[in-house]
């Protein structure tokens, strides 16, 4: 924290305490997923949610496959996307 003013509106999250509580499932150049084993809340919603994905470098395309609701917040510069499945 060097007492900068947050550049975008995105909720702030723990991720430290997040992530340790989640299984890691894989990772490429510019991105991380985890899965959320442990119905973990969303920090967004508050619901649990499926998968995390964490994108390492700027907006890269997620070759999303299916129809998701997502959350998305942001910590460091790096976006964490919650994805939940639809019912
Ligand atoms: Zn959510």
């Amino acid at each position: 924290m060097k007492g900068e003013a947050p550049a975008c509106v995105c909720m702030e999250i723990d991720t430290d305490e997040l992530l340790a509580s989640l299984t890691p499932r894989g990772e490429n150049p510019a991105i991380k997923t985890y899965q959320n084993t442990v119905s973990v809340a969303c920090p967004a919603c508050e619901k649990p949610f499926d998968d995390l994905v964490v994108c390492k470098q700027n907006p890269t395309s997620l070759n999303l496959s299916k129809q998701l609701d997502l959350c998305v917040g942001v910590e460091d510069g790096q976006a964490f996307i919650f994805t939940h499945k639809a019912d």
